[in-house]
């Protein structure tokens, strides 16, 4: 079938994923970390910090016309974030898969959000949407010298 044929070829990919301060809060660093590299990803950077405003905004600057922007920067500025790198076969979707969608009513249960999390607003972690976007967010928040080779 062509779906699976195309899987079996996926390359191997980088995704940028941040624990956002509300899963940070409910203590998942953990569990969300456990699940991915049990998966079988590698994990090739890794820290904590308080994003500033002016790095917040531009992770979410796609949505700077939006009126929840200004919330959601509030959000992420609000406490600790812990910002990672995963690479492995197929990875940005995947990660994605194991995150869910936006909205963690809408969630399957299984899925990080689909388990831990009711709100969009509070919906415990992101993970880039696209291969392009992994390199960019990967870029805004590493130094070149903070990922393995
Ligand atoms: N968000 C929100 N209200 C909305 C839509 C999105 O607060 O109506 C937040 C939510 O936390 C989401 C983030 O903005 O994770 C980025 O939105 P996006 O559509 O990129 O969702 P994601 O890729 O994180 O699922």
């Amino acid at each position: 079938k062509t779906h699976s044929y195309k899987l079996y070829k996926m390359s191997v990919e980088r995704s940028f994923i941040a624990v956002k301060p509300d899963g940070v809060a409910k203590g998942l660093i953990g569990e969300i970390l456990k699940r991915y590299e049990q998966k079988g990803f590698r994990v090739v950077a890794l820290k904590q910090l308080v994003p500033t405003k002016e790095l917040a905004e531009k992770h979410y600057e796609e949505h700077k016309e939006r009126p929840f922007f200004g919330e959601l920067v509030s959000f992420i500025t609000s406490g600790p974030v812990v910002a990672f790198v995963l690479e492995g076969k197929g990875v940005v979707a995947a990660a994605r898969l194991m995150i869910g969608v936006t909205n963690p009513l809408l969630s399957n249960p299984g899925t990080i959000r689909g388990d831990y999390a009711i709100e969009v607003s509070k919906n415990i972690i992101h993970g880039s949407d696209s291969v392009a976007s992994a390199e960019r967010e990967i870029a805004l928040w590493f130094k070149t010298e903070e990922l393995l080779q």
